[in-house]
Parts: structure tokens; C-alpha cells; sequence
């Protein structure tokens, strides 16, 4: 059993080897290669879905496929009509969401669901947890989208000096980082995992005891464990760091710079796209989109696509590879600008020059006449990642305010700070047409992460449901 396990494991990762190969070709595709490719995938996938899936088969009945399918005329499904319609919306009818919940509960390692599915959960971050499901060949892409990010930071296996990689993570097998790390891991690679919960002071020793040449980790963790390396308490050497989803402010990218002298990798993953939907490449200008896996429309709150420089309020991502839970113009609630920019990498896929959180993490706040005011969190980052002296920051918006919590760097001065970052944020809502409302800053020594949501933390967030949503 276990030998049987181990081998399969074995064949997962070299198909996963394979399959980059044949990526690589991809990257000297022209535009309209890809584009071809990218409606060919669509076709085969809608036609798969249409015979497998009874959801779909009821979705698209009046929708003609004889001729080449049309995306605009596909309907746009969200996270909550999929789980509704769970056991009839995947292709394989042995699929059951009860059963499927069961395993992950029970998931301890890299474990097969009947022998050849691998199942995850996303961390629920914006309410309602989804669970995806891959067969071998779908979780071997997803691996191969994993290796291909390696190889865009210049990190591909290799023997005998295999490279000694950290990363920083979900403590969990039903998280895809956690899982897809384990997974990937049968000794190409000299592996350490660290959870994202921990202290800092427990991560820095374990860095200090591993000294990894690659650094993976949320980028507010690389950002702390940056000043730690600044203030001389971690003492690493990495050519190469890369972090991965949540947002990454500019003034984080600052410190992790100065600590380490090399421009952090930007690799954008989504449990949805089986982890890895993206990464940047050597020129750092901007994150390549997968464009061979994933077909991706920027939208607006209407569904109408936004053009490209101007930031969307969600995407819909259609996987061109999974066909056991065909995603097909899923919505997901990510708010990106694409760029309008080419890089001189000259790959065909095209770029995003920013993510900016899920339209969830939007701020409510009361404006002239009680409108609503939209406020992004790219204000709170602008205005709070400007004090040096915070090493880190959490805003929540409640019924009495905005609540900030920070930890200072050593030497800072709790009631200067707090009165800085409170003049300077009035200034930045007001100057947006939103009165401010009281704002309360508590000095923390350190800010929880839940390990339900895989450890990750949200800078901005609000507890307060807008009327009507
Ligand atoms: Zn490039």
C-alpha cells in the first residue's frame, strides 16, 4: 500500500517534469498561438462538461456549441451555485461533496481520494469555503504550473547540490501551498516547511539553523522576517525570494530588498487554478498570467471587461485543464489591473501590474448625502505603510470605527506613532469624500494569524455588511 502510494507520488512529479517541458514550448509561442490554443482547450472542455456534468448539460441547453464556442455567450457561475449543485457539477458522478468534506477532515499528508483525486478547501477567507477537486494527470498540470514558477526564478531542480528552498505557509494538506509543497517534494529539492502561525522568533531560528538559498513566504511575513534580518537577529543569505498570496504593498518589497539585495519574485496562486496562476519573470514587470491554463476576463461589478491599466472589481477565470470541476467564467472575487505594457521577456501570456485584494476588502464608508463611500484598501496600505516605524498592521471596520492594530519597530514611540498615523489617515479618507469616522490604534506585540484561513492576514478588512448585500 504504502510503496504502491510512494510510486504513484513518483509518476504524479515526473509527468509534472514532462508537462513543463512541453510549457516551455509555450513560451515562444506567438500571441495568436495561444489564443488558439486557448479556444481549442475551451471547446474540448465545454464539450466535456456538457456530457459529464448534469449541471452544465442543464446550464448550456440553450446554448449552441456545433459551431465553436463563444465564451461571451457562456453564463457566469460563482462559488456559491457550485456548491449548491456540487455532486452535479463535477464529471465524475462518484464524486460526492459529503464525502469529499469527510476525506479532507481526515487528510494528514499527500493522500489519494478513490486512489487517484487529489481534494482541497480554500481557506474561506471571503466567507464560503470551496472545495476543488483534480484527478492525477489535472494535479500533475497544476504541479507543472509549480515547477514552471521555479524555473521563471531560475530555480529548477537540480542534482547533486539540490537547493535548499523555505517555505512559509498553510500548516494544512487541505490548503493548496501546504499540499502542492509536500506533494512536489520526493527529494529533488532540500525542503523545509514552515507554518505561517508560528512566532517569528521560532521562524527566524529555524531559518538561521536551515539557511535556505530560496525563500517562499506571504510577502507580510518576508516583510518582518526583513527587518528581523535588518536588526540582526536572522542572518540568512537567499538569492532568491518570492512571495504569494496577499497583497504585497510597496513599502514590503522596500524591506525585503534592503535585507537581501535581490528584488522579490511575485508568484499569484488560487486554489481555484490549482495554486499557481501566475509569476513574474527575471525583468520583474509585472506577473505573466498562465494564459496556456487559464482564459482571464477582468470585469467590472456588472460583468462588463474593464480595459486593460484600469483596475477591475473581480475576475472570471475559466481552467482550461481541469475537467474533472470544470471552471468555466467562475467568478472570483480578485481585483487586478492588467498592464498595457509588454515585457522584454517577449512570453506571449500578458501582464498584471497589480493585485489589489478582493473587492471584499473594500471599506464602506459614510459620505455627503449618506452615500456610500468606496474606500480601497490601497489607501490604508499608502498611508500606514508609510511609517517606518510600524513593523506591521491590521485594520478592521467596525460599527464604533476603524480599529488598527500595529507592532513598532524597537525604539518607536507607541503614542507618537498612533498620533501621526491618525492625522494622516483623516487627511487621506477625507481628501476621498468619506468622513472619517473615530479611529482606535492599539499597540500589539504580535498580530494572530488564523490558522483556518491557512495563516494568511488581511490588512484591511471590514465586520460591517453593507444594506442590501
Ligand atoms: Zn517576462
Amino acid at each position: 500500500m504504502r510503496i504502491g502510494y510512494t510510486i504513484k507520488r513518483l509518476q504524479d512529479v515526473g509527468r509534472a517534469l514532462f508537462i513543463q517541458k512541453t510549457l516551455n514550448k509555450h513560451d515562444r509561442w506567438t500571441r495568436q498561438e495561444l489564443v488558439r490554443f486557448q479556444h481549442q482547450q475551451l471547446s474540448s472542455l465545454v464539450t466535456h462538461a456538457i456530457r459529464h456534468s448534469p449541471f452544465y448539460r442543464e446550464l448550456y441547453k440553450h446554448i449552441k456549441t456545433d459551431q465553436g464556442v463563444v465564451l461571451n455567450d457562456l453564463p457566469i457561475i460563482d462559488k456559491s451555485t457550485m456548491m449548491d449543485n456540487f455532486d452535479e457539477f463535477v464529471t465524475d458522478p462518484r464524486l460526492k461533496l459529503n464525502e469529499l468534506r469527510t476525506h479532507i477532515g481526515q487528510l494528514t499528508r499527500d493522500e489519494y481520494y478513490l486512489g487517484g483525486y487529489r481534494v482541497l478547501t480554500t481557506s474561506g477567507s471571503s466567507g464560503l469555503k470551496g472545495v476543488f477537486v483534480s484527478n492525477r494527470k489535472e494535479w500533475s498540470t497544476a504541479l507543472a504550473g509549480f515547477l514552471r514558477c521555479g524555473s521563471f526564478m531560475g530555480v529548477s531542480p537540480r542534482l547533486p547540490k539540490r537547493w535548499r528552498i523555505s517555505s512559509i505557509g498553510a500548516d494544512s494538506p487541505m490548503h493548496v501551498t501546504y499540499r502542492m509543497s509536500v506533494s512536489s517534494d520526493v527529494g529533488l529539492i532540500k525542503a523545509q516547511r514552515l507554518e505561517a502561525t508560528s512566532s517569528i522568533e521560532d521562524l527566524v531560528n529555524a531559518l538561521n539553523a536551515f539557511q535556505p538559498e530560496c525563500l517562499n513566504a506571504y510577502p507580510s511575513i518576508a516583510s518582518l522576517l526583513a527587518i528581523e534580518q535588518l536588526e540582526g537577529r536572522l542572518n540568512i543569505h537567499p538569492k532568491v525570494v518570492s512571495t504569494l498570496a496577499e497583497v504585497r504593498t510597496k513599502d514590503m518589497e522596500q524591506k525585503i530588498q534592503e535585507a537581501w539585495g535581490v528584488m522579490p519574485f511575485d508568484n499569484y496562486g488560487m486554489t481555484e487554478a490549482g495554486i499557481v496562476f501566475g509569476s513574474d519573470c527575471s525583468f520583474h514587470c509585472g506577473i505573466h498570467v498562465f494564459e496556456d491554463f487559464f482564459i482571464v476576463e477582468v470585469v467590472d461589478e456588472q460583468d462588463r471587461v474593464v480595459p486593460d491599466g484600469s483596475p477591475g472589481y473581480k475576475l472570471l477565470i475559466t481552467n482550461l485543464f481541469n475537467f474533472t470541476q470544470p471552471l468555466i467564467r467562475y467568478e472570483v472575487s480578485d481585483m487586478i489591473t492588467m498592464s498595457t505594457e509588454t515585457c522584454p521577456c517577449s512570453r506571449p501570456f500578458r501582464l498584471i501590474a497589480r493585485v489589489e485584494g478582493r473587492s471584499d476588502d473594500i471599506i464602506y464608508l459614510r459620505g455627503p448625502q449618506g452615500r456610500d463611500v468606496p474606500v480601497h484598501p490601497i489607501h490604508f496600505h499608502s498611508t500606514i505603510g508609510a511609517l517606518q516605524e510600524i513593523k506591521q498592521y491590521q485594520v478592521v471596520h467596525e460599527d464604533d470605527g476603524i480599529h488598527i492594530s500595529i507592532v513598532l519597530r524597537e525604539g518607536a514611540s507607541g503614542e507618537e506613532v498612533a498620533s501621526k498615523l491618525r492625522d494622516n489617515l483623516r487627511g487621506n479618507l477625507e481628501s476621498h469624500s468619506a468622513q472619517c469616522p473615530d479611529i482606535h490604534i492599539r499597540s500589539v506585540d504580535r498580530i494572530e494569524r488564523d490558522p483556518c484561513k491557512m495563516g494568511k492576514l488581511k490588512l484591511v478588512m471590514s465586520n460591517i455588511r453593507r444594506h442590501g448585500i
